[in-house]
Order: C-alpha cells, then structure tokens, then sequence
C-alpha cells in the first residue's frame, strides 16, 4: 500500500484565480491579500489600506456578499467593486436533515468536485465539522472517505466558505451597527439595530470532515487564521479543534502557527493493529506520535489533548488494549481525554462496531485510571454523516472516473 510523506500529495488550485468574467472572488483572502489586490486595481496605498479593512470587515464579520450592502464604503465606490470582485460562497449540491437535528451539505467546488459538511446541534452547542480535502490520502481501513479516489486540497476560500454558508443556513450574521465604523462622507445610516454576537447555534468547528488536514498545512492555517481573526468570524481558537491521523513532522508547526485544539487519531495502541487500521502509523509510529503530542504547544490539563479512537469489534476494543493505552499516556504524561467512538458502518467496511457492554467496559478502565473516557454518540447516521461515513457522490457523477472503475472490474474478472 503506498503510505505518502508529509509532502503535499495532492493539487491545489491558485488560491486567487480570476472567474469566467474576470473577476475575482475574495472569498477565503486575507486582509493583507485583498489590500494587494485593491492596490493592483489602481487605488491608492492609503484608500487600498482602508476599503481593505473595511471590506474584510463586511465579508467576514458581517456575511455580506453584496458590495452595494456595505453602507460605510461610499455609493461610487461600490460599482467599481462589484464590477472587480465577487463574494462567493461553495455551491449546494444537496441539504439534508437526520431525524437527530443533524445536517449534512454535500458541496461542490467551480471544478466541479464534491466534499461534505455537516452541523451536529446539541443543547448547549453547536458544531461544524468541515472538510480539509476531497477526498483523503491516507487509506485509513475502516474510513469510507479514506476510499475515495479523486483528491484534492481544498482553498482556503472552500474552507472558510463552509463557514459562512453554515452561518448564512443558520441566519447567524449579527444584525444592526457595527462595532466597527469608519468614518465615510457618502456613509449611510440605514442600519438601525444592534450587533449581536450572543445566542449562536455555530458555537465549535472541528477539522473532522474529509481529508488530512496536515496534509493541506498551508490552506487549512490560512483558512483558520480568518475564522480566529477578531475583525473576521471572530471565533476563539479554544472552539476549534484540528484532528489529524498523525502527521507528525506537521504537528509542531500546526503548534505554533494555528495553535487550535489538537485531536489525534489513535485506533491502535500496538504497531500491528495500528499499522493496519492507520497505515500512516508505518512512517509514524505510535512512540513518535506521542512524543510529539507532548511537545505540542500549550497543552495543559486545562487544554488536553483528544484521542480518538474508533471502537472495532475483535480488533482494539479489548481490556488489555484499554490498560495499553492508559500506560502510554501516563508514560508520556499527556494531559489528555480520550474519545470513545463507535465505529459508524457504511456499505462495504470490514470492520463492525464493538458490543455497547465492550465499549462501556472500556470506558470504565480508561476512567478508573483518572483519565477522561466519553463514549460518543453517533449523530446523524441516517443521513451518512457520522464521523467516517463522508464520502461524497463525486464518484458517481464523473463519468471518467466510472468508466475506470469498469476497466478494473473486468481486468480483476479476466
Ligand atoms: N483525517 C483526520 C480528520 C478526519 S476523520 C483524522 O483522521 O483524524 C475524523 C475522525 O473520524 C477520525 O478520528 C477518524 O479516524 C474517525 N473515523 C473515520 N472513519 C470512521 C468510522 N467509520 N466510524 C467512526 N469514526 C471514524
Ligand atoms: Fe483520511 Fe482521516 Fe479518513 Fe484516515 S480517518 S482516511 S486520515 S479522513
């Protein structure tokens, strides 16, 4: 099985390509980048510098994607944006609802190829889990994204544009004044009201949709920098948590320069099980993962560090296996939590889901050690969005890809 290295794998398209029309979309640049481009537009440094802050202000903050709606920047000026720019947002292939309030978006990209997000709404909040990628590298054996053979990283604007249409699906954009203004002669006051930022259904966002998100360092960094970013979505990077399988020559530098909550995919706390269900574990093993979650930056007992680790029946759910991987946090003194998660099945997996007495039992080790051990509800199922079950139609709708598929089938039947 081939095990790629910590170097990019996949494609990324340009993060700013001018559209069909010429324009270019803003959706996913910094502050910086659009100031750049205002500038490469003839305006001069100092109103480049301002209608940047601004605009970066109303696309982020405020969930505009009508330059005639931001009522700070004067009436000639908004044309001359509009006829430059576009704010855009990912297009919705399908929306659906789970009987448990869960909701699943499949989207797609302008090259036409499809990832998910979904929205898990409980009582006192409210997560999004976003994609990194289409599709995976990594192959991880009880994964169904991990079986999906068209890849690619995706922008930073497909990334923070999951974001905000979530925000825009749940009517989450504050309403009223802003907190910023900036002083504008053609400034119009039609925006009675009040900003308001309590009461949010999107309260947490996870890197737990498709894809490695180490595997897209640059994107995803760039991407949650605008969702950290006070003038931006505003959110605080103890809400965000980046789960990654393992790339460990990434993790020090995901550290230091995202520096959001750190899930790890663990599954396996010996080489061989490891080795099989997370074949990255073959370039970095369990011994150097772990050494790397303690080194990672900040982490506390008030920020721990997750494991993950998906219950499989016969496979990893065993009492010695719980015992295991108790002793390899303590011997590595990882202030962490470990998340139980039952293996959420999908059409063709090899694996089953532990016994809810196994995994209970499980659970009871792990905490008997003082460790944290929470068993996961799996949400949304019925509608194929649980943790693992991502994988979106692309397959199905390229054609190329199906007459592929063919070619292997009758090759493997000859
Ligand atoms: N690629 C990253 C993030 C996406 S996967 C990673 O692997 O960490 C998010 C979590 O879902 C991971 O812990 C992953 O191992 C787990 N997962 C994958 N398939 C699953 C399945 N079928 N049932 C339950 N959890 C699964
Ligand atoms: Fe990729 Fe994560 Fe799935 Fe493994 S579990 S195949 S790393 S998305």
């Amino acid at each position: 099985m081939q095990i790629p290295g910590h170097i990019d794998p996949v494609v990324t398209p340009r993060a700013i390509t001018p559209r069909s029309d010429g324009r270019i979309d803003l959706m996913g640049l910094s502050h910086l980048q659009i100031r750049q481009l205002f500038e490469e537009s003839q305006l001069d440094e100092k109103a480049a510098k301002l209608r940047s802050k601004q605009v970066f202000h109303w696309i982020y903050h405020r969930g505009v994607t009508d330059f005639e709606a931001m009522t700070d920047i004067s009436k000639t000026m908004r044309p001359w944006l509009a006829d430059r720019f576009v704010i855009g947002r990912p297009e919705v292939v399908e929306a659906q609802v789970s009987t448990d309030g869960t909701r699943k978006w499949l989207l797609r990209t302008d090259d036409a190829q499809d990832y998910e997000m979904v929205f898990i709404p409980d009582a006192d909040r409210g997560t999004l889990c976003i994609s990194s990628q289409v599709g995976c590298t990594l192959n991880c054996r009880f994964c169904h994204t991990g079986t999906m053979r068209l890849v690619r990283n995706l922008t930073p604007g497909e990334i923070v544009g999951q974001v905000m249409l979530a925000r825009d699906a749940l009517g989450e954009w504050p309403k009223g004044n802003m907190a910023f203004a900036s002083a504008d002669e053609d400034e119009d006051d039609e925006d009675v009201g009040h900003y308001t930022a309590d009461g949010r259904m999107l309260t947490n966002i996870v890197l737990m949709g498709m894809g490695e998100p180490l595997y897209n360092f640059d994107n995803v960094r760039d991407a949650m920098k605008i969702v950290m970013h006070g003038d931006g979505l505003g959110l605080s990077r103890r809400r965000i948590t980046l789960s990654t399988s393992g790339v460990v020559p990434m993790m020090a530098r995901a550290g230091e320069e995202i520096n959001v909550n750190l899930a790890v995919s663990l599954h396996g706390v010996t080489k061989e099980v490891r080795d099989e269900l997370v074949p990255l574990n073959r370039k970095f093993g369990i011994h150097e993962l772990l050494r790397a979650c303690a080194e990672y930056p900040g982490i506390s007992n008030a920020r721990r560090i997750t494991f993950e680790y998906v219950m499989l029946k016969g496979k990893n759910d065993s009492d010695a296996d719980a015992r295991q991987l108790v002793s390899l946090i303590r011997q590595y003194k990882l202030p962490a939590k470990v998340n139980l998660i039952p293996f959420n099945p999908w059409p063709g997996a090899d694996y089953e889901c532990s016994d809810p007495e196994r995994i209970k039992r499980f659970s009871s080790i792990i905490f008997e050690a003082g460790i944290s051990a929470p068993i996961r509800t799996p949400r949304g199922r019925d509608i194929m969005a649980a943790c693992g079950q991502l994988k979106s139609s692309s397959e199905k709708k390229s054609r190329a890809e199906l007459d592929r598929l063919a070619e292997e089938k009758q090759a493997a039947l000859a």
